[in-house]
């Protein structure tokens, strides 16, 4: 121990098929690097002897499938070796689905066949869904593959921001530190964490998003033998099992990976029992994933916004923007109601329509929250069209009619629309 109390670099020899268990610190990152051996962090290889530096609290696993000697430099908040994993029973499903994958490879004029596995993965939250869906995806990437990660979690929003849907091509394993690289991502914007704030939209928006992905795999063949990878949402009772299984349809998945939930499994083999060509395999749950309440996933989210502008490592500097109160538009999707009191049948409620568009006056209530910056040329099209982007609203000046905000350095946001969609009280003031 150096002075201070501060550990000094240590090292830890892990044997066959077993893990380190890692919580980086609340507020110092950790260093750590692979001395001998081999090992991957969620199904990605690490470099040997290269120095890899973790964000403060992290929380991830160094597996090795032979031996290996890691060396750690920093404070965890937590680390332990584990030797129970049940990274065996998972790379077994990766030998499946690339055996399925080499047969879609085969047949490319034949447009069953030639149909790669379209793998989703279930679970309550912290089951380990988001660790799987990268596993597979990066030992797919490995083989020289490019799977399609298609991220339906709108809590965590793995690919881009929370309140998101969104898919994207993987071209190579997923890096451990930077995560999904953000390369033209198909992103719909949905607004909101939960999906019962407006589940019908959450519908729309998942089938727009299948829609393009099928025609983007009508035309490539390689990416149609890759497949996909799915990843969900934890909700998985009343409405949020309904979102699965609509998922699981609209996506034409015929792989169903439930990870430890033994009813879940069950019912969801009852219902797929009539489509012979839909597997549904159950998986243990990983004991090392980490359990997180509602605080931590809500600090969780705030932070994958703050990355989205600052970056991981907070390398980048997002630029600041003024610009007129009518440069801009600005919508929500959802609320108001479908038709006057007066033209329903009498006794009847109005229902709100949840598709419906409605145009948002700028005022201070904008102040903090997070804009999706749509691709729609026309206000019609919002819904149907993926965003370029997120904005965040960092002043707003009445008597000027001016808005300030923010937009990430990466990528100019389309000018020709600054058409906004707003997120109904999601993630104010994260950014502050
Ligand atoms: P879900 O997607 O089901 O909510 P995640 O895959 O996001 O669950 O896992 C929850 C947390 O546990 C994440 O922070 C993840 O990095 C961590 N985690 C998962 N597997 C392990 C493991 N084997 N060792 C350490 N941490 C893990």
């Amino acid at each position: 121990v150096a002075l201070g109390g501060a550990p000094a670099t240590r090292q830890v020899k892990l044997e066959r098929e077993c893990e380190l268990r890692i919580e980086v610190a609340p507020d110092t990152p950790l260093r750590l690097r692979l001395l001998t051996g081999t090992a991957e962090i969620f199904g990605t290889e690490i470099a040997p002897e290269i120095w890899l530096t973790f964000p403060p609290r992290l929380k991830f696993a160094v597996f090795t499938w032979y031996g290996a000697t890691i060396e750690m430099d920093g404070n965890t908040e937590t680390d332990y070796t584990a030797d129970e994993t049940p990274m065996i029973s998972y790379v077994n499903v990766h030998a499946v689905l690339e055996g399925r994958r080499n047969r879609a490879k085969a047949s490319p004029s034949d447009v069953d066949l030639s149909q790669g596995p379209r793998v989703i993965v279930v679970g309550p939250t912290d089951s380990g869904k988001s660790t799987l869906s990268r596993m597979l995806l990066s030992w797919a990437a490995k083989q020289g593959w490019k799977p399609t990660f298609v991220d339906l979690d709108i809590g965590q929003g793995s690919i881009t921001s929370p309140g998101c849907i969104a898919a994207t091509p993987i071209e190579m394993p997923i890096d451990p530190v930077e995560g999904i690289p953000l390369e033209m991502p198909l992103v719909y914007f949905y607004g909101h964490t939960t999906p019962s704030v407006n589940a019908d939209l959450y519908k729309v928006l998942v089938k727009e998003l299948a829609q393009i992905l099928e025609r983007q795999f009508s035309g490539n063949a390689e990416s149609r033998a890759a497949g996909m990878v799915i990843n969900t949402m934890g909700w998985i009772e009343g409405v949020g099992y309904e979102l699965l299984l609509q998922a699981i349809d609209t996506l034409n998945a015929n792989v169903v990976l439930v990870l430890g939930q033994e009813k879940l499994c069950s019912m969801l083999k009852d219902v797929l029992k009539s489509k012979p060509n839909v597997d549904v395999v159950k998986l243990q749950k990983s004991g090392g994933v980490v359990s997180r309440n509602v605080k931590v996933r809500q600090r969780a989210r705030s932070y994958r916004i703050r990355e989205y502008f600052y970056g991981i490592a907070n390398d980048l500097s997002p630029h600041s923007n003024i610009a007129n109160f009518n440069d801009l538009s600005v919508y929500k999707i959802g609320g108001g109601p479908q038709a006057p009191r007066s033209a329903l049948p009498i006794g009847a409620e109005p229902v709100a329509d949840p598709t419906r568009l409605v145009p948002v006056t700028i005022n201070r209530d904008l102040l903090h929250l997070i804009l999706a910056v749509s691709f729609a040329k026309e206000p019609d099209q919002i819904i149907s069209s993926n965003v370029a982007g997120f904005i965040y609203i960092t002043d707003i000046d009445i008597q000027r009619k001016k808005i300030t905000y923010i937009a990430p350095s990466a990528g100019e946001l389309p000018s020709r629309c600054k058409l906004c969609m707003i997120p109904v009280r999601m993630v104010q003031g994260v950014l502050r």
